[in-house]
């Protein structure tokens, strides 16, 4: 079990991570606070490297496992749901292991470079800088990629065609966009907070596919049914207000589907009566509340620690993507 290192201010850690083997390195910098659990620094370094996300991944820190505990494998592993970074590490220059992948086997360092106050007004966790493209998914691990690179950077390579009808577009190694991971990151920065006191259900989809009905449930095809939830709706600037919304539902696999154009005018519409300032704001769907709660919020405004009773976060929240066959989850 990790040691327990407790402060009730987090800290911010700076991190370097580098994917082993790579040369010259892939890397980045990134800044990360020390409560981080490292389910959530698993995103985290999904989107800064640029990985997908579709396989396992697993930590290591001074000799112990941290992973998603599977009744299937007999893996001696830590939840790392239950763990943070800073019970994991808490010195400078202590490092962590994080692989993805166990087919390709991605090994990434991370190091922690220092330990930093947070700055006022700085949301984490940010990128601040790095270098280098990540390779393309399933290309083989480290190896594979200079293979791929080298096929695709010479037309007289054997393989420089399918190396390029594989990867589907122009591939550039060098290629690095702060800014944009900045962006991506500001999701998981909400997305990690949580709001509802009740246990998460239900999975969420936000359809943004205003020709997309969902009258079938992406994920298991049975028809859905329409049912109306009252979503929990954190809106920047504002924070968190209950939105009734008519949903797509599929019992089966408890998701709901909302569109995502219905839900911003209902949301406008909403704002218009309570903040109109913040229309149009970045805005996060979190989970539901009970609709008693809902309702009565409707004629008097109900305490925000009462409504957090009733509230659950969504388990998942996952997205489509269209495929010629029908719609699945991506
Ligand atoms: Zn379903």
């Amino acid at each position: 079990m990790p040691t327990q290192k407790q402060t009730l201010d987090p800290s911010v850690y700076q991190l370097k991570v580098t994917l082993n083997g790579s040369k010259p390195p892939i890397w980045r910098r990134i800044q990360v606070t020390s409560d981080t659990r490292l389910d959530v620094l698993h995103q985290i370094l999904q989107v800064v490297m640029g990985w997908e996300n579709y396989h396992l991944h697993q930590f290591m820190a001074h000799g112990v496992m941290y992973g998603t505990p599977d009744p299937d494998f007999d893996l001696d592993v830590e939840n790392e749901e239950s763990v943070t970074l800073g019970q994991v590490i808490s010195r400078a220059k202590e490092k962590l292991i994080y692989e993805y992948d166990f087919g390709d086997s991605w090994e990434h360092e991370i190091l922690l470079e220092k330990i930093l106050s947070p700055k006022a007004g700085e949301n984490y966790p940010i990128c601040v800088t790095g270098k280098r493209a990540c390779p393309p998914e399933d290309c083989g691990g480290i190896w594979g990629y200079y293979d791929f690179l080298e096929a695709i950077g010479n037309s007289n390579h054997p393989e420089h065609e399918e190396m390029l009808e594989w990867v589907g577009e122009e591939f550039d190694p060098e290629a690095f966009d702060r800014n944009e991971i900045n962006q991506m990151l500001k999701q998981i920065r909400s997305a990690s907070q949580r709001f509802g006191h009740l246990p998460p259900r239900y999975a969420f989809v936000l359809n943004p596919y205003k020709d997309a009905r969902f009258t079938k449930c992406p994920q298991c095809d049975r028809p859905t049914r329409l049912r109306k939830f009252a979503l929990l709706v954190h809106v920047d600037d504002l924070g968190l207000i209950a939105q009734g919304k008519t949903c797509r539902f599929c019992p089966e696999c408890e998701m709901l589907i909302v569109h995502q154009d219905e839900l911003e005018a209902q949301l406008a519409e909403n704002l218009s009566q309570l903040e109109p300032q913040a229309i149009g704001n970045d805005y996060l769907v979190t989970g539901t509340i009970e609709r008693k709660i809902w309702r009565r919020g409707l004629n008097q405004p109900v305490p925000l620690d009462e409504m957090l009773e009733h509230a659950a976060d969504f388990e998942a929240v996952l997205q489509v993507e269209s495929q010629p066959a029908g719609w699945y989850r991506a």
